[in-house]
């Protein structure tokens, strides 16, 4: 477990490490690039670089933490990717099930195979599930993750590349808008930011607005109209905060 710098969360759980890149979004992961650094520093759980691995050691560490958290599940992973077997999936969904007290948030790019495996397992109100959208391209994900049992469903639109224009939000709760960031990042156009914030309003869908990116993240910070856009589901903080 480690404190996070990702603006919607507290902190990160990796019981799984490692993946391979699957669409446009991925041509800069941050977890494939901190696994080569983890690896040179020689963090054992990191030996292997970026090859999938599960980490049985790790499922115990949510029973460790004494106040609520909010929690990235699988930052260096992807969960629903084909070389992680459901048995490992469905040991990672008793630990959030035993653990009503955190939120866990789980992004992946895999809808389909979360679609494929979503009756097996068991969404209690303080697992959130969301898929990762960068553009129209793979914007079926979105259709998977809404058909799921998940109680709680958000939309991970960054780095967004693309306009996402006249999206389907019906059942979505939460949705988070960022640009790329680092050496040589894709452009994000403001018209597309505004256009989905506009969309988001119309269906009463909470919005976060997380970032501009470009080189100097930090200097182009995270204003959207003169302000900041925190929003996240409701009722289910209150619950578990
Ligand atoms: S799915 Fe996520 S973790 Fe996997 S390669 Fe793509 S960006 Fe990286």
């Amino acid at each position: 477990m480690a404190q996070s710098s990702i603006e919607w969360t507290e902190m990160t759980w990796n019981p799984t490490t490692g993946c391979s890149k699957i669409s446009a979004g991925c041509k800069f992961c941050y977890a494939e690039i901190m696994s080569k650094r983890l690896q040179a520093m020689g963090v054992e759980k990191y030996k292997d670089n970026f090859e999938v691995r599960t980490h049985q050691d790790a499922l115990n560490i949510p029973y460790t933490w004494k106040n609520s958290k909010v929690v990235f599940v699988n930052s260096m992973s992807d969960l629903f990717h084909k070389e992680i077997a459901i048995s490992f999936i469905k040991q990672v969904f008793d630990v959030m099930n035993d653990n009503p007290q955190h939120i866990f948030q789980i992004l992946t790019k895999r809808a389909d195979r979360l679609f494929a495996l979503h009756k097996d397992l068991k969404w209690a109100h303080n697992i959130w599930m969301g898929v990762s959208v960068e553009n129209s391209k793979v914007a079926q994900r979105i259709d998977c993750l809404r058909q799921t049992n998940a109680r709680v469903k958000f939309l991970s639109l960054e780095p967004l590349l693309g306009p996402l224009s006249n999206l389907n939000l019906d059942k979505i709760d939460w949705v988070i808008v960022g640009g790329e960031s680092g050496h040589k990042p894709r452009p994000m156009d403001t018209d597309w930011v505004l256009d989905i914030q506009k969309q988001c309003k119309a269906k009463d869908v909470a919005f976060f607005f997380k970032q501009w990116g470009g080189k100097n993240k930090k200097a182009n910070g995270r204003l959207l109209n003169g302000r900041t856009y925190d929003e996240m589901p409701e009722i289910e903080l209150q619950h578990s905060v």
